[in-house]
């Protein structure tokens, strides 16, 4: 290949997976490629997690943009956003967006991310049902809460509660409706779940545990939700955070191979060598992801190969979770289930309104959940990261660093 002419990237989903890959390849390997970026979304990149603080009315959107157009000239990049791409043509390597444009590739990143799983009841498509995704959606629920009246957030996961705190802030009255009996029971354990569920109650939200929806309930749009139980609820707005489905679509159309999501082997690559995938749209030694922290590894070890460079490779790590929610300080971490031969150490302190769960196994931490206090959260989380061995400072394990370091 002559190396002076510039390849082409094409990148299909201008989100955090794919613009974070670009970052890395651009400080690795600046000129290297000619690099045309696709968004769906008809703006410029933005830092999705804080949708949650602008629902809440704590940061305005130009507060989490991450690049801005004059980021993208600067670097040389052809942004069309608000143009999804709709094929891709593996033999011709060109892929084809909605507006008719065509692009040709040398390699192409899909980082097509996720969208909210609607759940398939009967009136789940009626005006007034929202997913939690993008900034549509948080401008759908600001003018429904501007309205005020009562909004119903299926799914009591971290997302369910950032957007039922967010409502709850801009004056609606919320209502959060959950399948299983304990809140965000992917990361808490039931004790820390009840906490959560008694300081949120006394914010005001309405919490509905072991409640299975079984409509939505409206002519025109939304008035209500029926729950499997017969019992009804009335709902000016109603809030799918029931989980999210990769965006795989496109890949399956071309004929890459996919699963649950775009099957990738350890250097991200597709089953088509010039392809690429990263972000939610990945699946991963049978995995997906649904969060930053292993999108971010996956974006290094991308970039990586597109350089050319291909001295790295991705491996799955424990990830650690938060609420962002102001004012309760939660934290989960590693495997907070432990199995056969593993052991808790838990601290609970009721007045104070603190728990702590630490999960070992075989002298290593794997799992912590903190509640109340989180100062320590980092630090337990090193600790599974790097499995060290704390036998020397068991008996003071759940007091934090400074006493263990000590001895
Ligand atoms: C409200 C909210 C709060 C969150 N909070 C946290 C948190 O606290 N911590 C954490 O770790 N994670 C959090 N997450 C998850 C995190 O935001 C995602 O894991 C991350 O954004 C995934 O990056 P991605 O690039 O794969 O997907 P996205 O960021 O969704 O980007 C994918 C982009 O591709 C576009 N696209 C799709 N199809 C096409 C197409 N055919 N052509 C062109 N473009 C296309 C989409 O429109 C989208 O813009 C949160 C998510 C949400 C929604």
């Amino acid at each position: 290949m002559d190396r002076s002419v510039k390849q082409k990237l094409v990148v299909v989903g201008n989100g955090m997976a794919g613009m974070r890959t670009v970052e890395e390849l651009l400080a690795l390997a600046p000129g290297m490629y000619d690099i045309t970026v696709f968004g769906a979304e008809p703006r410029v990149n933005y830092n999705r997690i804080m949708l949650s603080p602008v629902l809440a009315g704590e940061k305005a959107f130009e507060d989490i943009v991450l690049h801005t157009r004059a980021w993208y000239a600067e670097q040389g990049i052809a942004l069309h956003a608000g143009d999804p791409v709709v094929a891709i043509d593996r033999q011709r390597r060109r892929v084809r967006a909605a507006s008719g444009r065509e692009v040709a590739y040398d390699r192409l990143l899909l980082a097509t991310g996720s969208q909210p799983f609607i759940v398939p009841v009967p009136g789940s498509q009626l005006p007034g049902v929202v997913g939690f995704r993008d900034l549509d959606d948080v401008e759908t629920m600001l003018r429904a809460a501007r309205a005020g009246g009562h909004a119903v957030v299926i799914g009591g996961g971290l997302l369910g509660l950032e957007a039922a705190n967010g409502l709850l802030r801009r004056g609606m009255q919320v209502t959060v409706v959950h399948l299983t009996g304990s809140l965000l029971n992917q990361q808490l354990d039931g004790d820390a779940s009840l906490l959560l569920k008694a300081a949120l109650e006394c914010r005001g939200l309405r919490i509905q545990l072991s409640s299975q929806t079984a409509a939505i309930l409206g002519e025109e749009r939304v008035e209500g939700v029926r729950f499997a139980d017969g019992g009804e609820c009335a709902a000016d707005l109603v809030v799918m955070a029931a989980g999210v489905r990769p965006n795989v679509a496109l890949a399956k159309e071309a004929g890459l191979h996919v699963e649950r999501a775009i099957v990738v082997d350890d250097t991200l690559q597709t089953y088509d060598p010039r392809i690429y995938a990263v972000g939610e749209c990945v699946q991963h030694r049978k995995n997906t992801f649904g969060l930053v922290a292993p999108i971010w590894d996956q974006a290094r070890v991308c970039a990586a190969h597109l350089a050319g460079l291909g001295h790295r490779r991705y491996v799955q790590q424990a990830t650690a979770t938060k609420l962002k929610v102001t004012g309760i300080d939660l934290y989960s971490a590693g495997d907070i289930v432990g199995g056969a031969g593993s052991e808790d150490l838990v601290l609970r302190d009721r007045r104070s309104g603190v728990y702590k769960r630490l999960v070992l196994a075989d002298n290593r931490v794997t799992g912590a959940v903190l509640y109340g206090d989180v100062s320590d959260g980092p630090w337990y989380f090193e600790l599974i990261q790097r499995r060290a061995d704390i036998s020397a400072f068991r008996d003071r394990l759940l007091f934090g660093p400074a006493l263990c370091e000590a001895a």
